[in-house]
């Protein structure tokens, strides 16, 4: 074996793949298309739990060092804010670091931890066999015991394993790129993701929408329902951006000084199942969506972090291969709730007059508490759950706050850095932590005040969620949620 994983694609989740497979021990080679790292930024936000994730692995210094943050998220445009402050977490906000900027410091994490990021060669195909996985680099060939597609919405790795990728077709089309104005840009109602500067033109069933995101600098959108792309695939022109903005809002409102210009559409899809064998697929390899509220390169990083540790004990033969069953029973539900927001909310945006009430309705929902908690936690990614047993917090992401132990104060989100499991008890603190035989996978921390509830104990997996809770003397329970999350007692 070269290596116990391939990861397919440098972006934001192949990175955060790569860094979580080093934590727990498995040796990573990163092969990426592209010789040089991507020069724009797709993406521009990061949602909470994101945030809190970063946070759990030490890296959030990192990624606050310069970025803005966005109080109270967008869900179609339709103005009511999303309130993030209901739930339980220190990060209510989304943190504005461009796409670039998160690759750049996941690639210098990955290679932090060891991993090997080959750039310029690409995964070409591959063929598995009872032992593991021979991945083609086009220039060369990797052994490895698992190959991991993190290779974007035209995933080669998901379309050579035969995995179907079903949805829904485009109905909106949109150029989008950044941007100076020497014009004024019109202030209007704008159903654009980037309200208030922006136009509705309810004839044409289009919109355009701008927002400022360095000094002087736009990223603006124009989008039409019906009219597909007369190519999906050639490269946008300044002309045909000029020629959009004009069609649309009147005007090309003095547009000069273009840097990026890409095309944009709502289709989305799922992939059929995330693994098939000993390849598996994570971020827009398995699910594309139209980009609205944000929640794509979110969703991909989340996957990694939810893949990460249970790959890397597979592939160390710690853990059977049931524990990888788990990464497609939790994380495929999740990418299916956020292909239905978004495409609702490409519903919600389509200026065709037939929907003005849906958006009213929508609007006066969106003002009910409930309502706005359900959407605001489907968004933020707070209310992802993955139920395993019957305590109200099993399956839930635990939330941070700050143990008092013998040692001194410490926060549960400071604990996780190593990404391994950890045992949190009541006082008094045992002679021997009942997961003593897990103690090379799990850390036992005693503590005398804090927590959701004080004489509950807590197995949270490397992920920040609850695995197990409950009576800290049910050591059989306990042993068994450990042997489930963790392989079998050393
Ligand atoms: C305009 C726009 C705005 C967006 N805004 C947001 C936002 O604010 N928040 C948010 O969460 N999401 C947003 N998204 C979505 C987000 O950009 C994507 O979900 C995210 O990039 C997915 O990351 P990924 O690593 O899974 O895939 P990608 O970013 O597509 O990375 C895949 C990588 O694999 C490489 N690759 C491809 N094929 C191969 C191969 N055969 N072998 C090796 N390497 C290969 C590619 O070169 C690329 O580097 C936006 C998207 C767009 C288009």
């Amino acid at each position: 074996m070269d290596c116990d994983v391939v990861v397919a694609g440098a972006g934001p989740t192949g990175l955060m793949l790569a860094c979580e497979l080093a934590l727990g021990g498995a040796r990573t080679v990163v092969v990426e298309r592209r010789k040089e790292p991507e020069k724009h930024s797709k993406a521009m936000g990061m949602q909470g739990r994101t945030v809190e994730l970063l946070e759990l692995r030490g890296l959030l210094d990192r990624f606050k060092e310069g970025a803005g943050v966005l109080q109270g998220g967008n869900f179609a445009s339709l103005g009511v804010p999303m309130r993030f402050e209901e739930f339980d977490t220190r990060h209510p906000y989304v943190l504005l670091v461009p796409q670039l900027r998160t690759e750049e410091l996941l690639a210098e994490r990955a290679v932090e931890l060891g991993v090997r990021i080959v750039r310029g060669a690409a995964v070409t195909g591959f063929a598995q066999d009872e032992e593991g996985v021979t991945v083609e680099t086009g220039t060369g060939r990797l052994r490895a015991r698992y190959l991991v597609g993190c290779d974007g919405g035209g995933s080669t790795v998901r379309r050579r394993a035969g995995i179907g990728f079903t949805g829904q077709d485009p109905q909106m089309y949109a150029l989008i790129g950044d941007m100076r104005f020497s014009g004024d840009l019109p202030r209007g109602e704008g159903l654009g993701p980037m309200r208030p500067v922006g136009l509705v033109n309810p004839e044409r069933r289009s919109w355009f929408g701008a927002f400022q995101h360095q000094p002087g600098v736009y990223r603006a959108t124009v989008a039409w329902f019906g009219e597909p792309f007369p190519d999906r695939h050639a490269p946008v022109t300044e002309e045909e951006m000029r020629a959009a903005l004009i069609e649309h809002t009147g005007s090309d409102h003095g547009m000069h000084d273009v840097t990026w210009l890409s095309r944009l559409t709502d289709v989305s899809r799922l992939a059929e199942a995330y693994r098939r064998g000993r390849v598996l697929l994570a971020g827009d390899a398995a699910h594309i969506h139209l980009p609205a509220g944000g929640q794509g390169l979110n969703l991909g990083v989340q996957d990694a972090v939810n893949l990460g540790w249970k790959l890397a004990a597979v592939a160390r033969g710690r853990c059977t291969e049931d524990l990888l069953d788990s990464y497609q029973s939790e994380r495929r539900p999740v990418a299916d709730g956020v292909v239905r927001n978004t495409r609702t909310q490409a519903v919600l945006i389509d200026p065709d007059p037939r929907y003005d009430a849906l958006r009213q309705t929508f609007r006066e929902l969106m003002a009910l508490p409930d309502t706005n908690r359900h959407i605001a936690g489907m968004l933020s990614g707070f209310d992802v759950t993955y139920r395993t047993g019957d305590h109200p917090l099993t399956g839930r992401r635990m939330p941070d706050a700050e143990l008092l132990t013998a040692e001194g104060p410490r926060r549960i989100s400071d604990c996780f850095t190593r990404a391994r499991g950890l045992l949190l008890l009541p006082e008094p603190a045992p002679a021997v932590s009942p997961l003593a035989a897990w103690a090379d996978r799990v850390d036992t921390l005693t503590t005398k005040a804090g927590g959701p509830e004080p004489a509950t104990a807590y197995l949270i997996r490397p992920d920040g969620y609850v695995a197990w809770a409950g009576d800290p003397a049910r050591h059989d329970e306990l042993h068994h949620a450990a042997a489930t999350w963790f392989g079998a007692a050393a």
